[in-house]
């Protein structure tokens, strides 16, 4: 076997989007990529949603059991903590990253085994586990087939979903080729492009691994507070050959992943399979609760981890984006996604989610951050297309435009004088009537000179280039009115002279 390996490139140190996004725009493969996968959802999830009559209702049940349990998380926790102690598994409760990898690397220790299988899981992307485990001398083995792809190209996931989402058929096939072998079972001869034999290729690889490991780590979609249960949705059957076949079963769970009751469940199982892959139903729902002597595995952990989750909560705004599910859907919608696609967003929570997230997760409210979190809530053209489609109603452009606030006031902004002199000079506009009816004015005899209805390319001066000038080449502006509305109030008293 060879040595566990620290991957690289990790998320730290990425530059700020609107950097990254340039160099991710500049490659044409993955943006076609991006387009025909993204589409291809996009489409599939239309016609599903469009099946269900009371869609609108869903949305907001679900919507309102989240709501619910941000508003009792506390007690919630703690009722979930004991059901799962009462059905014989063993809560641990993570502050950070550090403490949830260390009581991983410290459980697998004791198992007195040197590699681990894993569930497709967002929260252990979040706390980079593999590396942990990886700087423990421990094995990570992802069995995901699109985090499977990730990880044997040394790659970073650029979707919550479909992580691979970025990589096509051929890319694909030339990383098992030159990977698997590597770390295991190496690609079957003359191994071809289609689906079906990279599917197969992936079965074969992963099944020396299912069958050899001890212990397995997953993440969860939800947790039954009243009775312990987890519960994981997935689509290929790795999840459950995971959850199942290993003696020694960890989950990390964020704290927001709760659910009061089994009935809460049943909106959850409708909103998210639609929202995520254009399903009426995920292929493997597997859910557990604690142990069960002769079935399953012999030991379950279950780590409650918050790593920033409390600070989210104690914003009213920002809280909602704790509502998420991770079912994607407002990254497929968004058109600054599909362009730029997941890396530019230097986070494991790419897309419109991840632009309210991360930022707080790292807490942009509190602390100085760095120009990479603090680009993110910018990252959007504010269309409002990850609203409609999110399944529970997050309103991600409120959050956004409440974290840009948050971010210019703290003077960590993106900066550029001759837009701060701009926002000063309409401030000082807007204290007066008079000045904005000066302005309006000055405006209007200006529009005398407009051809066609549109201000075109403006030529600034060289000093005006940044924001203003990029601005000015790549857009026209509609011309504003010749007449003001005040002047033309004042000239037919509000109208009563036409
Ligand atoms: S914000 Fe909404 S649409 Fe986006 S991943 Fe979360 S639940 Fe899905």
């Amino acid at each position: 076997m060879t040595a566990a390996v620290r991957r690289e490139p990790t998320f730290v140190g990425m530059p700020p989007f609107p950097e990254a996004a340039e160099a991710e725009l500049a490659n044409p493969v993955q943006r076609a990529n991006l387009r025909a996968a993204t589409h291809t959802i996009r489409a599939k999830r239309d016609a599903v949603v469009a099946e269900l009559p009371d869609w609108e209702l869903l949305r907001r049940a679900g919507e309102a059991i989240k709501d619910d349990v941000l508003a009792r998380l506390p007690g919630l926790l703690e009722h979930l903590e004991a059901a799962v102690r009462a059905a014989g598994g063993v809560v641990h409760w993570a502050r950070d990253a550090a403490e949830a990898n260390a009581i991983v690397v410290d459980i697998v220790r004791a198992e007195g085994v040197d590699e681990v299988v894993k569930v497709k899981s967002m929260a252990t992307e979040e706390i980079e586990l593999n590396n942990a485990l990886a700087e423990a001398g421990i094995h990570a083995w992802e069995t995901d087939l699109a985090q499977l792809i990730v990880q044997l190209g040394d790659d970073l996931p650029s979707h919550i979903v479909v992580p691979a989402i970025h990589r096509n058929r051929a890319q694909i096939r030339e990383i098992f080729v030159r990977e698997m072998g590597r770390v295991g079972r190496p690609a079957p001869e003359r191994l071809s492009d289609e689906p079906a034999a990279l599917a197969a290729a992936a079965r074969l690889h992963l099944r020396e691994k299912f069958l050899r490991a001890k212990v397995a780590v997953s993440g969860a979609n939800f947790a039954i507070a009243d009775t312990g249960t987890v519960c994981v949705v997935e689509s290929e059957g790795n999840g459950r050959m995971c959850l199942t076949l290993p003696e020694t079963l960890i989950t990390v769970l964020g704290v927001e992943k709760l659910l009061p009751t089994w009935g809460d469940l049943e909106v959850f199982l409708q909103l998210l399979p639609r929202s995520a892959t254009g399903e009426r139903m995920n292929p493997y729902t597997s859910m557990w609760t604690g142990i069960t002597p002769g079935d399953g595995p012999r030991e379950f952990h279950l780590i409650l981890l918050d790593n920033g989750r409390s600070d989210v909560l104690s914003d009213p705004v920002g809280r909602q984006a704790l509502r998420c599910i991770r079912c994607a859907a407002c990254l497929n919608v968004c058109p600054v996604y599909e362009r730029t696609g997941g890396h530019a967003y230097g986070s494991v929570y790419p897309g419109p989610i991840g632009a309210i997230l991360t930022p707080q997760l790292r807490g942009i409210a509190r602390h100085p951050v760095d120009a990479q979190t603090a680009s993110l809530p910018f990252a959007s053209s504010l269309c409002g297309a990850c609203f409609d489609a999110c399944p529970v109603r997050i309103d991600i452009p409120e959050v956004l435009v409440h974290l840009r606030a948050q971010v210019v006031d703290g003077g960590r902004g993106p900066h550029d004088r001759a837009e701060d002199a701009g926002m000063k000079t309409l401030r000082w506009m807007f204290e007066k009537p008079w000045r904005i009816g000066f302005a309006q004015h000055v405006a209007g005899v200006g529009a005398h000179f407009v051809r066609h209805g549109v201000i075109g390319r403006v030529p600034l001066p060289k000093r005006v280039s940044g924001p203003v000038g990029a601005w000015f080449a790549d857009r026209d502006a509609p011309a504003p009115p010749a007449e003001s509305f005040r002047s033309w109030y004042k000239r037919t008293e509000g109208g009563r002279e036409l």
